[in-house]
């Protein structure tokens, strides 16, 4: 199921409110029951939508709420536990300026790490900070130049290597460079393959020691679905991510196994990627998303 049907399929759920006129017991049932299928289709953890369940019924004692606020009662308690869905309620590190702010990206190979390393950097290079690029990932041929294309395309510095293959030694190199040179955001591209899964997180533990990023953001494909939830606490044990950024939600995206992962981390969705450009990215904010959600 898309991310967009789950959006049809709540508002459908809702929308029933607005078609009946007795709101009883019974009726809350079946809107729940209609909430949470159009969850569990879209991939959202089980656990979470059954504790989403119990929280909702918690929240709609309609003994002690009279039948013309019933509607709205509804509405609030299944609006808020959304939202509560996708809000971890710790705010994401903000960069100042005038200082250097290191920031590392890790993620699966494919997850549109290097395409977001660039939209992340145009974002904060609009917004004033002076901002560069750091290719450390040495795994994959052709890792550099893809960076480097983007890069150039947007006008952002970076920093990278041909022939050094030990990707701490690029990484570190490439932060004390663009450090002394006085800018204000560095972001290291990390790789997202190797021989072996441990060896990327080993990889993680070593380019996090000698850059000591201030920030260190996952980022995750929407269109994972279930595995997100493994992915991600499995590099939150390796990598301790502080903020996630969500990839491909304009694409047929089952975003409820990314909405599974934020909980299982308990880490706030900092971005959201909406397109292949450089512009194609969203400051999350998890009222606004589930509004749009539900059209
Ligand atoms: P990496 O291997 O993690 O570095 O992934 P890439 O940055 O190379 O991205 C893999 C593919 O996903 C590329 O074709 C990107 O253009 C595409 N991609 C990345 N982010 C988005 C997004 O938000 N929306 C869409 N539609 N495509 C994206």
């Amino acid at each position: 199921m898309v991310l967009a049907d789950l959006g049809s399929r709540l508002t459908d759920a809702i929308s029933n409110l607005s078609k009946t006129n007795v709101v009883d017991q019974e009726f809350v049932e079946s809107i729940l029951k209609e909430v949470c299928n159009a969850l569990l289709a879209s991939d959202v953890n089980v656990q979470l939508v059954v504790g989403l369940r119990k929280n909702i019924r918690a929240k709609i004692n309609l003994a002690e709420i009279p039948q013309h606020s019933r509607k709205r009662a509804v509405h609030k308690a299944i609006f808020d536990e959304l939202v509560a869905l996708v809000d971890c309620k710790s705010e994401p590190f903000q960069p100042k300026k005038g200082k250097s702010n290191v920031i590392m990206m890790v993620g699966l190979q494919g997850s549109g790490k290097t395409t977001t390393c660039t939209k992340l950097a145009v974002w904060y290079q609009r917004r004033g900070f002076k901002t560069g690029l750091v290719c450390a990932d040495t795994f994959r041929a052709g890792a550099f130049d893809q960076l480097k294309q983007n890069a150039s395309k947007a006008q952002i510095p970076y920093y990278g290597s041909y022939t050094e293959t030990d990707p701490v030694v690029v990484a570190k190199e490439g932060v004390q460079r663009l450090k002394k040179a006085g800018f204000d955001i560095i972001i290291v591209d990390t790789s997202g393959r190797h021989q072996q899964e441990r060896e990327l997180f080993t990889e993680m533990q070593q380019i996090s020691a000698a850059v000591k990023p201030h920030q260190t953001i996952m980022i995750l494909d929407a269109s994972i679905g279930q595995a997100a939830e493994s992915q991600s606490t499995a590099f939150k044990e390796s990598s301790d991510f502080g903020a996630i950024i969500i990839t491909k939600m304009d694409g047929h995206a089952k975003g409820g196994g990314a909405i599974s992962a934020v909980a299982a981390t308990n880490t706030p969705i900092a971005f959201i990627g909406t397109g292949e450009h450089n512009y194609d990215l969203e400051k999350f904010a998890p009222k606004s998303f589930i509004q749009k959600l539900l059209g």
